[in-house]
């Protein structure tokens, strides 16, 4: 009977999983994925098979699925009813922070989940959640490996120079430095490039991951050397709800002028800017494009502003640019922002191809543009269970 191992991303409001089949030889294959969402004010499942065909859907009231440990039980009643549970030999977790301590995945001891909840603090909404599905998986099944995979781990190849702030010295040593995020995303298209864009897989490339949360890295040689999130997930560009990169004399502002708590500081920046502030509308992408309302325009164009932004500095760290990545929710599925990037990028000797653009292709420049640009889709669930799988030896 083949292995199986389950991939576990527990968010705020949400539990995703995927389940992977662990053949004797070559890749791991999705046979179900979902998710309970909702979690506090509508909790209910959705699940696919491996072809994409729904096999669950259900709601449940508040009371009867509260926490993450019940949203877990339902997401193993359904995986119990489905397959075989001997088929289980690992669980994979995204794991929002590693600090300093991990630049590769760990296998879960409790050492490793209370070096792990130091970091709670540099992660608020994220951390806790990631932790709090290992904990209720232990509870269930103790004997059964878990595997954490940080979402910082990638960028611990950067140089010291480019994970420094510019703080007194001691800061850097209590582990106050450029962390960078999404790394999981970024370690799956720098693994894909070489069979995608073989010609540029190896020199400077930037890859945008423009989703909910958005983010830009540096690659060089498929390794990060630089990134736009820092020292938590809130530095960089501009978000569905972050506002990424701003003066820290805002937050100074904002506490002695303002008299804001510690707490409505971090609601503002971690829930209420971004699209969905500048907007006032909303933070999905798909919302603020078909809307005529002049703030969504602004939001919109800000959001590109700030991209453009970071792609010149990016390409200043890699000295030059051979090629930039759009992946994730808006850079796979947005044509439009992927035109605005790209008008506004042609110094960088970026010349867009606007039909291969519009239908998406692998690769949406002229054959005659200095720099190429791709559409990869991300993958983080399959780069996880390729950790889990390796570290467990499966
Ligand atoms: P992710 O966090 O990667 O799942 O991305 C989620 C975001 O992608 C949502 O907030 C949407 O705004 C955006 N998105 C998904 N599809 C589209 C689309 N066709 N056009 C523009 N934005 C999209």
């Amino acid at each position: 009977m083949d292995k199986a191992i389950l991939v576990l991303n527990a968010g705020s409001s949400s539990i995703k999983f995927s389940i992977f089949v662990v053949p004797e030889a070559g890749e791991l294959r999705a046979i179900a994925s979902g998710q309970v969402e909702g979690l506090g004010t509508a909790p209910r499942l959705k699940a696919r098979d491996g072809s994409g065909q729904s096999i669950a859907e259900k709601s449940w009231d508040t009371s009867e699925v509260a926490t993450h440990a019940q949203a877990l039980q339902r997401i193993a009643e359904l995986l119990r009813s489905r397959f075989d549970g001997g088929m289980l030999a690992g669980v994979g977790h995204r794991v929002v922070h590693g600090g300093a301590d991990y630049s590769a995945p760990a296998l879960i001891s409790e050492a490793v989940i209370s070096r792990l909840e130091a970091f709670v603090p540099l992660a608020p909404l994220h951390q806790p959640h990631n932790l709090a599905a290992i904990r209720a998986v232990q509870e269930v099944q103790p004997d059964l490996p878990q595997v954490a995979c940080f979402d910082t781990a990638f960028h611990r190849t950067q140089d010291t120079v480019g994970q420094l702030y510019g703080l007194p010295w001691e800061y850097y040593e209590r582990g106050v430095r450029r962390y960078g995020f999404h790394g999981l995303s970024y370690e799956y298209i720098a693994a894909t490039l070489p069979a995608v864009a073989p010609e540029v897989a190896d020199g400077r490339v930037v890859v945008a991951h423009l989703g909910s949360g958005a983010s830009m890295c540096a690659l060089d040689h498929g390794h990060s050397v630089g990134s736009s999130m820092g020292f938590t997930a809130l530095d960089g560009l501009m978000m569905g709800t972050r506002p990424g990169n701003i003066d820290p004399g805002i937050v100074l502002y904002l506490l002695q002028q303002e008299g804001l708590s510690a707490k409505q500081i971090e609601d503002l920046l971690y829930k209420r800017s971004g699209l969905l502030g500048l907007s006032g509308i909303g933070n999905d992408m798909r919302v603020l494009l078909a809307s005529d309302a002049p703030r969504a325009r602004l939001a919109i164009e800000h959001f590109v502003y700030r991209i453009n932004r970071e792609l010149g500095a990016l390409a200043a760290v890699l000295g030059g640019l051979d090629a930039l990545v759009f992946t994730a929710g808006i850079g796979e599925n947005s044509a439009r922002i992927r035109q605005l990037v790209c008008d506004k990028a042609r110094w960088l000797g970026i010349e867009l191809d606007e039909a291969a653009n519009e239908r998406g292709d692998a690769r949406i420049t002229r054959a005659d543009s200095r720099c190429s640009v791709w559409v990869v889709p991300t993958n983080e669930e399959l780069m996880i269970a390729r950790h889990t799988r390796r570290l467990l030896g499966l």
